[in-house]
């Protein structure tokens, strides 16, 4: 089956519902490059991808970037260079999505600042009832997002 691409916030809302209300299982697919059966759409879970929802913003007094929906390494990048900045901890490519990238938990070359969770300042994620969840490190459902491979959570935002 074909991926389906949300326009916005309420319509990713919207295909969470139904999902639910449906018993369908849904899989977020970032660049697709994970060796996971479900992200290629060839199983019985439905891919859902961001790509409609991208959008960076550079907060150049903390230094942070704040990342919407499928945004890969390189478009986050390309804005951040325009401030002198750019990112802490990535694999070695800027082809992979941002939010799937953390979702893996991945690690870099240069292994000083460890995995990209360490990063992480907040993250936005929607449960499989579609309610909005604003997540701290602190919080214990912050490991259920980082590295969880989306089992738990589909995050939509981070910062
Ligand atoms: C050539 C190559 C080089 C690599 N180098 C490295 C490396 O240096 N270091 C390293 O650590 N890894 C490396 N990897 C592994 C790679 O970083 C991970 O597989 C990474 O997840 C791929 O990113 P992606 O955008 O393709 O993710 P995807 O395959 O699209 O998604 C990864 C997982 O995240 C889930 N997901 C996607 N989006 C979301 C979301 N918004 N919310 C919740 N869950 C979501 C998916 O369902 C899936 O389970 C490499 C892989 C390749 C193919």
């Amino acid at each position: 089956m074909d991926p389906k691409y949300p326009k916005d916030l309420d319509d990713l809302k919207y295909m969470v519902r139904l999902a639910r209300n449906n018993g369908i299982k849904i899989c977020l697919v970032g660049a697709g490059l994970s060796q996971n059966e479900q992200n290629k759409g060839t199983t019985d879970f439905v891919t859902i991808k961001l790509d409609r929802m991208n959008e960076v913003k550079i907060d150049i007094g903390r230094e942070v970037a704040i990342v919407t929906g499928n945004t890969l390494f390189r478009d986050m990048e390309a804005e951040a260079n325009l401030y002198g900045l750019t990112t802490k901890v990535r694999q070695g490519s800027g082809i992979f999505g941002i939010l799937s990238s953390i979702a893996t938990n991945v690690h870099g070359w240069d292994l000083k600042d460890g995995c990209i969770g360490n990063t992480v300042n907040w993250i936005r994620a929607l449960d499989s009832d579609a309610n909005e969840l604003f997540i701290r490190p602190e919080d214990s459902k912050f490991k259920e997002c980082v590295g969880s491979f989306g089992g738990s959570y589909l995050m939509f935002q981070v910062g």
